[in-house]
């Protein structure tokens, strides 16, 4: 059985790693690692036929393996500044709906190849993001919902999830109307309740509007209820989002997602306003987060890894528990499906280990499903190095434990010691500073070592070492975040 963290270990309270391993190892961070090769690597010959040929064969080979449907509403009524997301700002209503039109049109376009095999999938996970997916108009939401269930019963779904900006025609009633759908689980941008911040990043979410949300009935309606933070924002001192962490704690979600901003106003011009105002250094940062951490784990949260928190009672910890946690396109899930199916320009899928993505902007999505096509515009299909690597990556995220022996067995490789004979040389400086600790039969991750996952992951990924990427975002012209060299930030979502 694979030995994960038990309980007391998630709550314990960790000290903070010192300034000088913030220094030496702040500047090394790269992927989040939610895929590995990160997605600035996909290819751009990789399209719509590879993507049903992994299809078929998951099919042949796992026909009632469950999986999980991502639909990417890319609509917002106002553009965030810190936002690095796929967006489109609009409220005209007949923008919506056409959109709606078109990827209902992308939903037959599969559902009909579906059929044409016989194949009925085993969806257990439905997710809705953007975007803002709570912008939808309900009329156009119930079209997506009918048109969704000749391929799912929402009865037989584990988890219908389901961001909410909470600025925006977000009632009880609207919550409510998701509930008596079948969404279970609801997930709030909050990034910071500071106003002064909030009105710099044109994001201004005060605490007695997400308070008025939470009402009794809303909490024991759903199952689980998240909140997005962000740290590192223009004019955010430590202070203040210590501020903004303890009224969170007050408002009692089920999971916080924490993370950095991904400062990049070279790439993202309209993160220029911020130039004026103060920000945080990387130390400062790495200090917001890991104090952040600790203030939620004494308060109850367990640290699930990278940047998630969740209460003992919510799925996510229970994962991390039981040792089913996994991580992919949608962040932490409690690892009932590793196969996607994306929906919406921008959305991932993966299938059978290999990753595909449709293009970014509407005019192009468009564009396909007009010509009848399904509008995959990259993807990825990985060898068998590339799935020993992601497997070790995620054992590192997920259980903090590399145990030798279950990588050799499971892929078939003669010595874990010999096959990654410069990833262990590499270690011994982490080892050194106390971050990992090397045995003959395990690497473990120390608990210095949980707030510097990402660089220890990428001791093992090869494409970084081998081409110096730092992150990537996508473009529909062909050039891809390798290219440009971009950093992506995680701190996107609603
Ligand atoms: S953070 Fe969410 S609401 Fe704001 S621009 Fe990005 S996707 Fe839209």
């Amino acid at each position: 059985m694979f030995k994960t963290r038990n309980s007391a270990d998630m709550k314990k309270v960790y000290l903070k790693p010192k300034k000088d391993l913030i220094e030496k190892y702040g500047d090394r961070q790269g992927s989040f690692y939610t895929f590995y090769p990160m997605n600035g690597l996909w290819r751009e010959d990789v399209g719509g036929n590879d993507y049903l040929n992994a299809i078929d064969q998951l099919i042949q080979q796992r026909p009632e393996s469950p999986l999980s449907l991502y639909i990417h509403f890319p609509f917002c009524i106002k553009q965030c500044l810190f936002c690095h997301c796929m967006t489109v700002i609009s409220s005209r209503k007949g923008d919506h709906h056409k959109f709606v039109d078109y990827m209902l049109r992308e939903l037959d376009l599969l559902h009909r190849h579906f059929k044409s095999k016989g194949f009925k999938p085993n969806f257990k996970e439905l997710h809705f993001g953007g975007g803002s997916p709570s912008i939808i108009p309900d009329e156009d939401f119930l079209r997506i919902w009918e048109a969704l269930k000749p391929m799912l019963q929402p009865e037989d779904l584990s988890e219908c999830t389901i961001e909410i900006d909470p600025r925006y025609g977000a009632s009880i009633e609207r919550l409510r109307f998701y509930r008596s759908l079948g969404i279970d689980r609801i997930s709030f941008g909050v990034q910071d309740f500071d106003e002064e911040v909030g009105k710099i990043i044109n994001r201004v979410n005060p605490e007695e509007m997400i308070e008025a949300l939470l009402t009794d009935e809303v909490r024991q309606m759903f199952t689980s209820i998240n909140f997005d933070l962000i740290y590192g924002l223009p004019q955010q001192t430590p202070e203040k989002f210590k501020k903004t962490v303890r009224t969170a704690i007050r408002l009692n979600p089920d999971r916080l997602a924490v993370y950095v901003i991904g400062h990049r106003p070279d790439i993202y011009k309209h993160q220029r306003a911020f130039e004026k105002y103060y920000m945080a250094d990387s130390h400062e940062s790495a200090i917001m987060f890991v104090d952040a951490v600790n203030e939620f784990i004494a308060n109850g949260y367990d640290f699930i890894g990278i940047d998630h928190l969740a209460k003992s009672t919510d799925v996510l910890s229970i994962a991390k528990k039981d040792g089913t946690l996994f991580r992919n396109a949608i962040g932490y899930t409690p690892g009932r499906s590793v196969d996607i199916i994306g929906l919406g320009p921008s959305s991932m899928g993966i299938v059978g280990g290999n990753y595909f993505q449709n293009c970014y902007t509407l005019p192009t999505y468009y564009d396909a499903i007009d010509r009848g096509e399904l509008p995959i515009i990259r993807g990825f299909e990985s060898n068998l190095d590339d799935l020993i690597r992601r497997e070790v990556m995620f054992d590192i995220v997920l259980v903090e434990r590399i145990d030798k022996k279950k990588i050799t067995a499971e892929f078939k490789i003669e010595n874990f010691d010999k096959y990654f004979r410069n990833e262990l040389k590499a270690l011994k400086e982490f080892e050194q500073d106390g971050l990992v600790s090397m045995h003959e039969e395990e690497i473990r991750v120390t608990d210095v070592g949980r707030f510097f996952q990402r660089q220890i992951c990428q001791v093992f990924d090869v494409y970084n070492r081998q081409l110096g990427y730092t992150h990537s975002r996508e473009f529909d012209d062909g050039k891809t975040g390798l290219d440009r060299k971009v950093q992506m930030s995680v701190a996107s979502k609603n």
